[in-house]
């Protein structure tokens, strides 16, 4: 089966022929993968953002859609021809040993989800099912919503007024869900206009282009000089996760989704934490798939959130690096991968 593989770091992936395991193992399971979306951990994953990779080679991409083929030992939750979100937070289910792929006698590495290959040996927790007539690309999008930052992180009330520092996929997704909790003023941060565009469309009060308005001050102008109730970074750029801090009011909240570089260091004035203003790292927005997905697809069919609007683009499997390279490049919000035809 074709496979994008990630051999070495900060060059590009290869895509080329491997061989799956030969039997599944307790808790596994083998889906088809009809398409998967690309976020910034991939891209983090191949510039080394954390350091070192000590699995390379290995498989990547953390969210699609698919089929089930077929189940090991122990697997209770999803059967036979059922459609699944491929995510990759833990939901219920076992959590079984990750996989090892064959590349002309190499081992090729994965964890317990990867979706940039044909077919995928997935762990059952990080699978959940989704009804049929829920389309794939969906389905993909699910698997890394963001929406579970707004829930579990911000815990945002409503009236209280929010910043979201970068408008990709994650950032428009914490808007929508803003926009669903009635937080005001919700101001959306963006070097992109194309993407701030998006985010008003999503549910933003406001939009600022940091490249050409001073961000600072003109939050302060929206909110009365208050400081917003809740920032939430979503670029990993330390400079951006400093402001974002900045322009949080004494006794909110500073929530940052994005990953910065493990050699970078942000600088801040840490008295306000002594004080209530509470600065935290979101792990997914510590979703539960198994409990979330449910809902938020409840949510996709009365058309209180719009999911497939954020796609931009679409690729095959073999155009994946022309894909990455869009997405560098700040062109792309939701960059979709068809993997294999349904
Ligand atoms: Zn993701």
């Amino acid at each position: 089966m074709k496979a994008a593989i990630l051999v070495e770091q900060k060059k590009p992936l290869v895509i080329t022929d491997i061989s799956l395991p030969c039997k599944l193992q307790y808790g596994q399971v083998l889906v088809k993968v009809i398409c998967s979306s690309i976020c910034g951990s991939q891209i983090g994953e191949i510039d080394g953002v954390k350091g070192t990779d000590k699995f390379l080679p290995h498989l990547l991409g953390h969210e699609g859609g698919g089929i089930v083929l077929e189940t090991g030992h122990g697997v209770t939750r999803v059967k036979k021809d059922d459609h699944v979100v491929l995510h990759w937070r833990k939901g219920f289910g076992i959590e079984s040993p990750t996989p090892k792929y064959n590349w002309d006698h190499k081992i090729v590495n994965a964890g317990w989800v990867t979706t940039f290959n044909e077919y995928a040996v997935v762990s059952e927790n990080r699978l959940t099912i989704i009804p049929k007539d829920v389309d794939f690309e969906i389905a993909a999008l699910l698997g890394c919503a963001g929406l579970g930052v707004i829930n579990n992180n911000v815990r945002l009330k409503i009236g209280e007024s929010i910043a979201v520092f970068g408008t990709g996929g994650v950032g428009l997704s914490i808007i929508q869900g803003a926009a669903l909790v009635s937080a005001n003023p919700i101001i959306a941060i963006d070097i992109y206009d194309h993407k701030l565009k998006l985010a008003k469309e999503f549910g933003a009060t406001h939009v600022i282009n940091p490249s050409k308005i001073n961000v600072k001050e003109e939050i302060y102008k929206i909110v009365d000089n208050q400081g917003v109730a809740a920032a939430v970074d979503s670029t990993g750029v330390v400079k951006v996760i400093e402001q974002a801090y900045e322009i949080t009011s004494p006794n909110g909240r500073t929530i940052l989704v994005g990953v910065q570089r493990y050699n970078e260091k942000a600088s801040i004035y840490p008295l306000p934490l002594y004080f209530g203003k509470v600065l935290i790292g979101s792990h997914g927005g510590e979703s539960n798939p198994s409990e979330d997905i449910p809902r938020y697809i409840n949510l996709i069919k009365s058309g209180r959130i719009e999911f497939k609007k954020m796609i931009t683009h679409r690729f095959a499997l073999d155009e994946i690096n022309l894909a990455i390279e869009k997405f560098r490049q700040g062109e792309t919000v939701r960059c979709m991968i068809n993997i294999l035809e349904n």
